[in-house]
């Protein structure tokens, strides 16, 4: 509802003598169709991010025989994550935390530069609420009719129009939900046990889950997700500055408002008109029901479909396009004050820092993840008992060490102790190689758990407590790692 049907709605009833009620009840929106450069591109946004997310559970990657070849794959059960070549291990999800920072700094940087860009364009609510506005338009057509057939009585032919907009809304939310499982197994197969009602239990639910969530909010729900679920526009609210591009309405060229014949009446008498026909056609096809010309408001998503519509009447009666347009605080101000207007400043100190913010993390991450080991390794002290004696005198301390292979390869490693050369180093039934350190074999892309036992004999004199390091050394590749821990040789308490 905007600003002027709520105050005429307020005059309505303080006339009435009837009190304000807290609770506004939903006005029905029926966005008509526009067509435009803005309309163009959130179609292509539209078509690109749900062909992305609709398909790419089916894109193979090839990582060898033993590894999943899906290209986007979240792995619960092995907790892995692939990302075509990028395999993220669970020790790793700091890459994660990295992407999630990077989004956030990105829509800092969207609304810096261009307002609510992302609720107008990207958003899924937006995107699948469009996708089902255009089935809902193609099923009982346009504004007007949709209008007309809302306040007449039920037909045989609005009925049957009626079920074929919520089965089609069904299917694309059943596929909605059935995309989203696919991405956490294998997809082909998946499917092969859906048809064949041999998925699980929990594939099923999530389907379920997904479908009713996105039937309701981009069916039923609507701008109401936006306007009053949604924390966003609150928290761009207090991001935003008087420099960042809004969809605006030209007051000083559009007022005051009227008809070209009225215009024309007024201009020949010598008095001011406005450019704007009045002829609503910005509100009508507002997804949230905002009327642009009341100001910028909260509902608002910045879609820019008001810009389409404005501009196609502007061309229809010879007028210059770009009464409403993308502007900036600054320049409303300015020309309230009867100054010129500013040109779009992007690059602002808080441009810079975001995208300076977005680069440092984006460089470093990739760094991280060129140079990154395929080995992890981590060992744990035996904490009771810290060590043992045996009965030749000799001390023994014993470590649980694991070792994760995430190389597509069987890879052969050898465990050998730095700087503690009076030491022995036992690994339960492993094999030694020609130096007599252990060999472990770790298959590809899998962890190994195994014990060790290092002993000292009692003429080295060992102190009481001794830094060590075990090097991990890949046989074949050269490729090490280190870790570090002590060897005990008293109780530490004496
Ligand atoms: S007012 Fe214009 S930009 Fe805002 S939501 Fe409505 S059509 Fe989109
Ligand atoms: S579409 Fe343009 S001309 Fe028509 S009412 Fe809106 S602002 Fe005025």
């Amino acid at each position: 509802m905007s600003v002027k049907q709520i105050q005429e709605r307020e005059a309505a009833l303080e006339k009435s003598g009837v009190e304000t009620p807290l609770y506004a009840p939903r006005q029905k929106i029926y966005p008509q169709s526009v067509k435009g450069r803005l309309r163009t591109i959130k179609w292509v946004l539209l078509f690109l991010t749900l062909g992305v997310y609709y398909f790419l559970p089916f894109v193979r990657w090839d990582r060898g025989l033993d590894a999943p070849s899906q290209a986007v794959l979240v792995d619960l059960e092995h907790r892995r994550f692939y990302f075509f070549f990028i395999e993220i291990w669970p020790q790793e999800f700091y890459y994660l935390t990295g992407l999630l920072i990077i989004a956030a700094l990105t829509l800092f940087l969207m609304n810096a530069v261009a307002g609510r860009l992302w609720c107008g364009y990207l958003c899924p609510q937006t995107v699948w609420t469009d996708l089902f506005l255009w089935v809902e338009r193609l099923t009982e057509g346009d504004r007007r009719e949709r209008m007309q057939n809302a306040n007449k009585p039920w037909d045989l032919e609005s009925f049957a129009r009626a079920i074929l907009k919520h089965w089609a809304w069904l299917m694309i939310a059943w596929w909605t939900g059935g995309a989203w499982v696919l991405y956490f197994t294998d997809a082909p197969t998946l499917v092969y046990e859906l048809v064949t009602y041999n998925a699980p239990f929990t594939a099923y639910l999530w389907i379920g889950i997904l479908t009713i969530t996105t039937y309701f909010f981009a069916g039923h729900m609507r701008e109401q997700v936006c306007t009053y679920m949604c924390p966003w526009p609150r928290i761009q609210a207090a991001l935003t500055d008087e420099w960042a591009l809004n969809v605006t309405y030209r007051y000083d060229r559009g007022e005051p408002r009227g008809s070209v014949k009225k215009a024309a009446a007024l201009k020949s008498a010598g008095k001011p008109a406005g450019d704007c026909v009045d002829c609503n056609q910005c509100f009508n096809v507002c997804p949230t029901g905002v009327d642009i010309r009341d100001g910028l408001q909260i509902d608002c998503i910045q879609c820019g479909l008001c810009i389409d519509a404005c501009d196609n009447i502007m061309t229809k009666i010879g007028r210059p396009t770009g009464l409403i347009g993308y502007d900036t605080d600054i320049n409303v101000k300015l020309r309230q004050e009867g100054k010129k207007s500013l040109p779009p400043s992007i690059i602002r100190p808080r441009t810079i820092l975001y995208a300076g913010l977005i680069a440092v993390i984006g460089v470093t991450m990739l760094y991280a993840l060129v140079t990154r080991s395929s080995i992890a390794l981590s060992i744990l002290h035996d904490r009771n008992p810290l060590f043992v004696k045996l009965s030749d005198g000799s001390i023994r301390n014993a470590y649980t060490l694991r070792v994760a292979n995430k190389y597509g390869g069987a890879r052969e490693f050898s465990i050998k102790l730095e700087r503690f050369d009076a030491a022995h180093i036992d690994v339960v039934g492993a094999e030694r190689d020609a130096d007599g350190w252990p060999r472990l074999k770790v298959g590809p892309d899998q962890t190994l758990e195994t014990r060790i036992l290092v002993s000292i004999s009692p003429d080295a004199h060992p102190p009481r407590s001794q830094d060590i390091r075990f090097v991990l050394r890949d046989i074949n590749g050269g490729e090490t790692a280190i870790v570090k821990d002590h060897f005990i040789s008293s109780d530490e308490h004496n």
